[in-house]
């Protein structure tokens, strides 16, 4: 299902995107989180794409 509305686009994007991947075992954790809450470890990586052309 397409989102169409540009400000519900925005919203749900922050949503999905602002999370951090553990680069060790690959779970999400939340955002402003410093370890994985599964293995621990440090090494997270923010997944952030650009859906729309932001700059
Ligand atoms: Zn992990």
């Amino acid at each position: 299902m397409p989102i169409t509305d540009p400000a519900l686009l925005k919203i749900v994007e922050e949503r999905v995107l602002n999370k951090l991947i553990c680069r060790k075992c690959g779970a999400k954790n939340p955002p402003g989180a410093t370890k994985c809450r599964r293995c621990r470890s440090r090494n997270l990586r923010p997944k952030r794409k650009r859906i729309g052309v932001k700059k």
